[in-house]
């Protein structure tokens, strides 16, 4: 069925950011898994990563892992977000690797993986003040002592997650706190971390900034490679694309109107009572997308016209002075909730373009 809304995903330009990212990283030894979540897992997305130098695929979806898999993708694949316990067995099959905080889940998946006499790997995710996932640091060695009882799991790295909840920085200190956190396991445990994990698109300026990384071989990128920007203050890195993926829609309605809703008023379709600044007449085209497609708020007109809002379905523009026209499409860039919203939506096409 014919959708009226896309996403176009320029594949050169991922390709292009995922090439300068693995160089940039790789300058001072920082391997990168490429993180799918964001794009649901596309394999073909997926399969420009493994292209580009990057072969470790990181997805908090086991089904986005699966997806991957099945489409014949070759890499190794990671669980970036510690398992549930109804999933373990789904763990064991489809990623190689998971990222884990809690010991009764360690415990099943080390059960698991004896069933089928094989092993599976493990990354402790370590608290550092974001306060999403982690072990916190004074419980780590007791943590590991108990893990290594076991049979059918490895430990293969540690990690830190930042600027997910908390918004903390990746810092000097905290960078250097999860280094010697490494130098101790691996000396007290005689144990080999292959992957000190710190962090994700948000470490950029920690990275630029640092004169040493310490221990630290591995970060986990998903908004640098597809946005070209670093997250904690969205500013693009330079000589990466930040417009690989656009949204478009069609316009449905084009009228002059009025700027100020006339008639009783009370609650809109979301429960608020919206305030309205009176323009005059103004040339409102209506777009064919709306809340249920894409988080409207994280998109910007390439065009000078201005978002007014949107119910379920409907996004209301102020085209200004440009004479948009029933048939005609609009297009926007995205920021990351935007991407996030419209690769899941079932609503919105997804059109890939120069294709490699
Ligand atoms: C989503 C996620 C990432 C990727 O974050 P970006 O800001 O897109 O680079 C990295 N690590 C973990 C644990 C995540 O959940």
């Amino acid at each position: 069925m014919h959708a009226t809304s896309r996403v176009e995903i320029n594949l050169a330009k991922i390709a292009h950011n995922a090439e300068k990212l693995v160089q940039l990283y790789g300058s001072k030894g920082i391997e990168l898994m490429g993180v799918t979540k964001t794009v649901c897992g596309d394999s073909v997305i997926a399969e420009i990563f493994v292209n580009n130098g990057i072969h470790m695929l990181a997805d908090s979806k086991l089904v986005n892992l699966k997806k991957m898999r099945d489409a014949g993708v070759s890499a190794q694949f990671v669980l970036l977000r510690s398992p549930a316990l109804s999933e373990v067995d789904a763990v064991v099959q489809y990623a190689d690797i998971s990222m884990n905080t809690e010991l009764s889940v360690i415990k099943k998946l080390a059960e698991t993986a004896n069933l089928s006499n094989s092993v599976h790997q493990i990354i402790l995710m370590v608290e550092m003040g974001d306060l999403r996932e982690g072990i916190m640091p004074a419980n780590l060695e007791g943590f590991i002592q108990k893990v290594m009882e076991l049979s059918g799991v490895a430990i293969v790295g540690i990690g830190a997650n930042f600027a997910c909840f908390g918004g903390v920085r990746p810092s000097k200190d905290n960078m250097s706190e999860l280094s010697k956190l490494a130098d101790i396991i691996q000396t007290r445990f005689s144990l080999p971390l292959v992957h000190v994990t710190g962090g994700n698109s948000a470490n950029y300026n920690w990275f630029t900034a640092a004169d040493s990384i310490g221990n630290i071989n591995n970060l986990r990128l998903g908004e640098s490679i597809y946005l070209g920007r670093e997250t904690l203050d969205r500013k693009a890195i330079p000589g990466l694309y930040t417009d690989a993926f656009t949204f478009v829609s069609e316009v449905i309605e084009s009228k002059i109107k009025p700027s100020v809703p006339y008639g009783e008023t009370g609650q809109n379709a979301f429960g608020n009572r919206l305030q309205f600044r009176d323009r005059g007449l103004i040339r409102r085209a209506i777009a064919s997308f709306g809340s249920q497609d894409v988080l409207v708020a994280g998109l910007t007109p390439e065009l000078d016209i201005e978002i007014l809002g949107s119910s379920s379905d409907h996004t209301i523009l102020d085209a200004k002075e440009v004479d948009l026209k029933v048939g005609d499409e609009v297009r926007f860039a995205l920021d990351y909730g935007a991407l996030l919203s419209v690769m899941t939506s079932v609503y919105i096409t997804k059109k890939y373009s120069n294709i490699l």
